[in-house]
């Protein structure tokens, strides 16, 4: 498990330390409630990528992943979850809120957790091709912008993982199928 923290802005007269809100076992059960949106992706044919928005301990959001279904690029699990919290709070402020997803999230879905002032982030497995929170930047702990948050990685990162795993190998087989059944000879 990781823990990244923000670091002081001194010019800011800030010496900002954030820290997390929640217990172990809050943590596993948000990630959990993610988990359940990802498999809601899975379901149909989407990359299983789930996320969920709490605030003082009840999510106010959830999304999947639903970019082929949509086959618009902004429709990820955390822009879905954020503007459904949004819409609940009837404010675009998410202060004091905690978002949870199970793969790190990308430069759009980092930068609208900053927008919305997402107090903390949990996600599951990293992204090393695309993470915005830690693996390629990180947009959460950045100082030179004006809202930083929490930023935990590796919440049940192996069942987060697994999910990915488990939909890229069957999607390879499926495409191996397929190429060796149009390849037989008619
Ligand atoms: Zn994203």
């Amino acid at each position: 498990m990781t823990v990244f923290f923000c670091e002081g802005n001194e010019s800011k007269g800030k010496n900002v330390e954030k820290t997390s809100t929640l217990t172990k076992e809050e943590k596993a059960y948000f990630m959990c409630a993610a988990i359940g949106e990802a498999k809601k992706a899975q379901a149909i044919a989407e990359v299983p990528i789930g996320a969920v928005v709490v605030l003082e301990g009840e999510i106010i959001g959830r999304g999947h992943n639903l970019r082929e279904t949509t086959q618009d690029a902004t429709m990820h699990a955390e822009m879905i979850a954020i503007r459904e919290a949004c819409a609940k709070v009837g404010s675009w402020r998410l202060e004091d809120s905690q978002l949870f997803v199970t793969l790190e999230p990308c430069p759009m879905c980092g930068g609208a957790a900053m927008l919305s002032r997402v107090e903390e982030i949990y996600f599951g497995a990293y992204d090393p091709k695309g993470g915005a929170t830690g693996s390629l930047l990180n947009l959460a702990t950045d100082e030179r912008f004006n809202h930083w948050s929490y930023v935990e990685a590796g919440i049940l990162q192996a069942e987060c993982s697994d999910l990915l795993r488990t939909f890229f190998k069957e999607l390879r087989q499926k495409k191996k199928f397929a190429s060796k059944k149009t390849s037989l000879p008619e």
